[in-house]
């Protein structure tokens, strides 16, 4: 059922409102509340896994799904011609600050490499 003291099952729940771009059974992604790019939708896993470190072979059909979702959502809000970055922030030191497993679709401007 999750977790509910975290905030992404909650959102999964309904509990609390997120503008969703997109869910099916195994996935939802909706927008950051606080955006770093023009386009910034996040997408989780409906199944609380805390972060990427958490992930293994039995996770790994599901977190395969998420990433194949998250081109599609990246498809459809038309980012692929000028490209987008999807970011896994894994660990505090990373700057994980939700721990629910979230991948972060960014696009719409230039990214600089590396990271910050
Ligand atoms: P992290 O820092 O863990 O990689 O990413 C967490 C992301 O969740 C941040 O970009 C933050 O803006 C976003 N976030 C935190 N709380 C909420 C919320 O209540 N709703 C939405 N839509 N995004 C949130
Ligand atoms: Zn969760």
């Amino acid at each position: 059922m999750g977790n509910d003291k975290c905030l992404f099952c909650r959102i999964v729940n309904g509990e609390i409102p997120a503008k969703k771009v997109y869910e099916d059974g195994d996935v939802v992604a909706f927008n950051d509340i606080n955006p770093q790019a023009p386009t910034h939708v996040l997408i989780i896993p409906r199944r609380h896994i805390p972060s990427l470190d958490d992930v293994t072979d039995a996770e790994a059909t599901l977190i395969g799904t998420v990433l194949a979702r998250a081109a599609t959502i990246a498809r459809d809000l038309h980012l692929t011609s000028d490209g987008y970055r999807v970011v896994v922030n894994t660990g505090e030191a990373a700057g994980q600050t939700v721990f629910h497993i979230h991948f972060h679709i960014l696009g719409g401007r230039n990214f600089g490499w590396p990271p910050g």
